[in-house]
């Protein structure tokens, strides 16, 4: 018999499957749909762990779907658009476009290589015209539905790559760019913005999709949605006594407004524009200094809340609406003019930071809520802040109140919120930490943002059947810091499509995760141009029924793709609340000495060399055998092995008979096909569940039972044929390309092994005769019994009780209690 030789095995069935369209996914009303996503690879250049790991369970997964009368699209595409092509064009002086279809043409080969079943007839590349063709049609619906505006923003800046920075591009403490680590530092600019914050109540709601707990928690951190009152605090100066005109009324959040008799200061951000206009003469040197140290320090610093804190007076006073105090406005920097209005009240007695604030430049300190059931708090002898629930103190008709600082659910806050609301002082408000998503780059390798800017008729779309709009080949790369785009002689002249004038494109292009928000929607139909996707794909495939991917996406593209399908939902254009049913991460693959795999650490091991020694089957498998796939783990390059041997002894136990036994006894027979049923039940179970490292030791295990059955003279049985044509449509999902030569090159069986269907449980077959219990004395492992599988709860607690091990601790007394846990456990209480 022939040697197993992946080399020789597993390309000569991916060029078959592809010549005969094998995953072909087309619409099917006849049988159920199941559209399993996995993320897009960015166009690095190389496939790496981080894309086999997540990719070669999803594709075993979506096999058993298959298996079990599911119609499939698992789709593959490439997120093409970015810095590092531009970035690239700079270094080595390629055109990003070549750069990115060279990376490509390299990827879609090593794709292709994993022998995964994507049906190729939709790939959708991002960077292509006929897709960011829709990508601008849909900037031009977010802009007429009013959900892309233009605002003059301080924004994240990286020097290096001369780029603006969404927030969550910035990393660390140092605050430093994502792509190159480079400190960034802020700067004003005009921007394009997505009205993301308009969906943050319904993103916070994830009643009807399976996602982790952990992606829901992220990013309802994220959203940061607190509930309280918008309070306005009249300003005054020193020198007045009235109350000045306009600019002068201070609007702070408050998540405490039951709070508000205490408050005894005001604080601004340090770049709040107020603090020009209530500064006094003899503040202003003072102030001026300290605004100089805060622009230096970044959010982070200004935020830390182990930080000293610091201030200085501004010499201007508010007046607290509440009580008519007149209270002084000082500046700090602990309070963000990015957050919020850029003002808080401050209220000493019971913020930990206002207290610490007050403490150090004694300033008043006025308890209002007070605990009960505690002695009164005195603000010169209290030590702490106070922030729990109480009951309202010194706060005049409010006195009295019970307040539990929780929401606007709480009757005290309502009360204090409607009083307001009657002064004409404030109104319940929420506030969220979301911002709008700033989708301006000043960058060239982005989908261009599709909009005229004339002296005359202002900001207007470009005419929809002029889309798409082109990104311009013939671009040079100058040092001067500005997009190829705005220095392009031409590109930018165009006519207003309004009046017909003179007028000039936006040169900037879009953050390439709007791109990224859309690509399932791509794949539906990528060859169509009448729109982003066809309908009829829409019905039939929509919504993705199973997503798999990293974790680090959770609070960037897991969020801006609900934002998408949501505001395009409002608008028509997409259905149903949500785009992704059901979401699972992968861990990560780490470097053999625990770190991630980078360039620079040098721990960065290739897949590529891996599957050319050992097979995509066995890299595939090793990847699901050994980790947990949502823990990951570190690289072990000798724990291949291990999955190779299995995939040979497999190849073995097939193609050799082995020496021919005498006819095995009904008693081996009946073991084998139970065993045979008990994986079966396991495997399936285990892919519901995304357990995949247990499938593969599975297999292992029924692997080494029928060994044992050959031996005992299964060979040759109806049950050993079972055996193997249960054995080989399991594998088929994990290792597809041996187990196809095996089912049909070897064994005859017709092909492929993957239009076959998932075999049924036979639950009489795998039933056990014995099962063995552990016994518990008190919660600890005592002994262990064996009985009949059918045995009664009864006969199982005779059993226990009657063992050597649980008489010595009896000591002749019955025991308290007996419990039998499912059959699982027995435990023994004395
Ligand atoms: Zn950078
Ligand atoms: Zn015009």
């Amino acid at each position: 018999m022939s040697d197993y030789i992946p080399k020789e095995i597993e390309p000569k069935w991916q060029a078959k499957w592809e010549a005969d369209g094998l995953y072909n996914a087309d619409i099917d009303e006849s049988r159920p749909k199941h559209y399993a996503l996995t993320m897009l690879p960015y166009t690095s250049g190389d496939l790496h762990f981080g894309h086999w790991y997540p990719m070669s369970p999803s594709d075993a997964r979506a096999r058993y779907k298959r298996m079990n009368g599911y119609n499939i699209l698992f789709p593959i595409g490439f997120d093409a658009f970015g810095l590092p092509a531009e970035n690239a064009a700079i270094k080595k002086g390629i055109h990003p476009k070549e750069w990115t279809y060279k990376n490509i043409e390299n990827m879609r080969r090593q794709l292709k290589g994993m022998g995964a079943m994507f049906d190729w007839r939709r790939e959708a590349i991002t960077c292509g015209p006929e897709y960011y063709h829709w990508t601008e049609w849909f900037f031009i619906q977010l802009f007429k539905h009013g959900l892309a505006y233009r605002k003059m923003s301080p924004v994240d800046f990286c020097p290096s790559c001369n780029t603006t920075l969404a927030r969550e591009q910035v990393w660390g403490d140092d605050r430093h760019c994502e792509r190159c680590d480079t400190p960034v530092v802020k700067k004003d600019l005009d921007q394009w913005f997505f009205k993301t914050t308009n969906y943050a109540d319904e993103l916070l709601n994830f009643d009807t999709i399976d996602w982790p707990e952990r992606v829901q928690v992220l990013q309802t951190n994220w959203i940061g949605r607190s509930e309280g009152a918008e309070v306005q605090f009249p300003v005054i100066s020193e020198q007045s006594t009235g109350i000045t005109d306009n600019y002068s009324l201070l609007t702070v959040f408050t998540t405490r407004p039951d709070t508000l008799w205490g408050a005894t200061f005001m604080v601004l951000a340090p770049e709040h524009p107020l603090v020009e206009k209530i500064t006094t003469p003899e503040q202003k040197a003072a102030v001026e200094a300290y605004q100089v140290q805060a622009a230096r320090q970044s959010d982070i610093d200004r935020e830390a809340v182990d930080k000293e804190k610091t201030g200085v007076f501004t010499g201007g006073y508010a007046i607290n609406p509440v009580n008519n105090a007149r209270i002084p406005i000082w500046i700090a920097d602990y309070v963000m003019m990015t957050y919020g209005t850029g003002a808080i009240m401050a209220v000493p007695a019971h913020d930990e930071r206002d207290f610490a604030f007050a403490r150090k430049y004694g300033l008043k300190i006025i308890p209002v809520i007070q605990p009960e059931g505690e002695p009164r708090l005195d603000g010169n002898t209290m030590e702490a802040a106070y922030s729990g629930p109480g009951v309202m103190i010194n706060s005049a008709q409010m006195d009295g109140t019970f307040v539990s600082g929780k929401g606007h659910a709480d009757a005290g806050m309502q009360k204090v919120i409607a009083w307001l609301v009657g002064k004409g002082s404030g109104k319940a408000a929420v506030s969220y930490k979301l911002r709008d998503w700033l989708i301006s780059r000043q960058r060239y390798w982005g989908a261009p943002i599709p909009m005229i800017h004339c002296e005359k008729c202002g900001w207007n779309p470009v005419p929809e059947d002029q889309l798409p709009l082109l990104l311009p080949d013939d671009v040079e790369w100058k040092p001067t810091g500005e997009s190829p785009l705005k220095l392009h002689p031409t590109w930018k002249n165009t006519t207003c499509p309004s009046c017909g004038g003179p007028a000039e494109r936006e040169t900037d292009t879009m953050d390439t995760f709007m791109c990224s928000s859309w690509y399932h929607l791509r794949y539906l139909s990528p060859w169509y141009n009448e729109g982003p996707f066809e309908q009829k794909e829409y019905d039939y495939w929509m919504p993705v029924d199973t997503y798999t991917g990293g974790i680090e996406h959770a609070t960037m593209h897991l969020i801006y793709t609900r934002f998408f399908h949501k505001a395009l939902r409002d608008m028509g254009i997409t259905e149903g609340p949500e785009p992704m049913l059901q979401l699972r991460n992968q861990g990560m693959i780490l470097g053999e000495d625990g770190e991630k795999m980078s360039k620079s650490r040098g721990n960065v091991v290739s897949p590529d060399a891996l599957v050319g020694e050992y097979g995509a089957d066995a890299l595939r498998t090793y990847l699901m055998f050994a980790y947990r796939w949502q823990d990951g783990g570190p690289w072990d390059s000798k724990g291949i092995e291990g999955t190779v041997r299995w995939l040979r002894r497999t190849w073995i136990l097939v193609t050799e008979t082995g020496e021919r036994k005498p006819l095995g006894s009904p008693q081996t027979l009946k073991v084998i096909r139970r065993k045979v049923h008990q994986t079966l039940k396991r495997v399936s179970r285990d892919f519901e569940v995304f357990e995949f490292n247990t499938i593969i030791s599975s297999l292992m295990e029924l692997m080494n039972e029928m060994y044992k059955a050959r031996e005992a003279g299964a060979y040759g049985t109806s049950e050993w044929d079972e055996a193997i044509d249960i054995y080989l449509r399991m594998l088929a999902t994990v290792a597809p390309h041996i187990a196809e030569e095996l089912w049909t090159e070897i064994l005859g069986k017709p092909y492929s092994v993957h239009n076959q269907s998932w075999p049924q449980v036979d639950e009489e077959a795998a039933k056990e005769d014995e099962i063995t219990i552990p016994i518990q004395v008190n919660g600890k492992l005592r002994d262990r019994i064996v009985v009949p599988a059918d045995a009664s709860e009864e006969e199982i607690k005779t059993t226990a009780l009657a063992r050597e091990a649980v008489q010595k601790f009896l000591e002749g007394k019955p025991p308290r209690k007996v419990i039998v846990a499912q059959k699982r456990l027995v435990n023994i209480v004395l």
